[in-house]
């Protein structure tokens, strides 16, 4: 099965649930098991929390866009802010590295991004913000 959509919404934390509801039902049709499902919920939630949370610092107008495909049963997911982006794409990535501290940040996501896709690629300009491409 071959299918695509694109998803825009506005920095706000309740937007991640509607991206994890929208996705879900993206891949629905592929006949998840609930383990998938529930990581697949994983990545886009930790992916979307990231744009809207320090990307954009839940402004509250900037633009947040998903864009997915399935091709022949495999899901391609890309999750794009023009925000903040990161200085230093590897530092970011290392498990328990987070610029958040003080907000109860585990510093954990891209870590479990990583662990429950086949592949993750990260691209990101300091000012003019950051792509993250999933493959699962
Ligand atoms: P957690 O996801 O466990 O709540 P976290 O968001 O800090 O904590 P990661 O998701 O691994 O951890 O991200 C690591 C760091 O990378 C973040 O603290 C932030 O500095 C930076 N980062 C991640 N995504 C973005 C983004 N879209 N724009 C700007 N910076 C980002
Ligand atoms: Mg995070």
């Amino acid at each position: 099965m071959n299918n695509e959509m694109m998803l825009s919404f506005v920095a706000i934390e309740e937007n991640e649930a509607l991206a994890r509801m929208a996705m879900t039902c993206f891949i629905t049709p592929l006949d998840p098991t609930i383990e998938e499902i529930s990581e697949f919920k994983t990545i886009v939630s930790e992916a979307v929390t990231n744009a809207i949370l320090h990307g954009y610092d839940c402004d509250g107008k900037s633009i947040v866009t998903i864009h997915a495909t399935i091709e022949d049963d495999k899901v391609t997911m890309t999750v794009r802010d023009e925000g903040a982006g990161i200085a230093n794409i590897e530092q970011a990535m290392e498990p328990m590295y987070t610029t958040r501290p003080h907000m109860e940040r585990s510093g954990m996501g891209f870590t479990i991004m990583e662990s429950f896709s086949d592949s993750l690629s990260v691209e990101s300009n300091v000012g003019s913000g950051t792509v993250v491409k999933f493959e699962k």
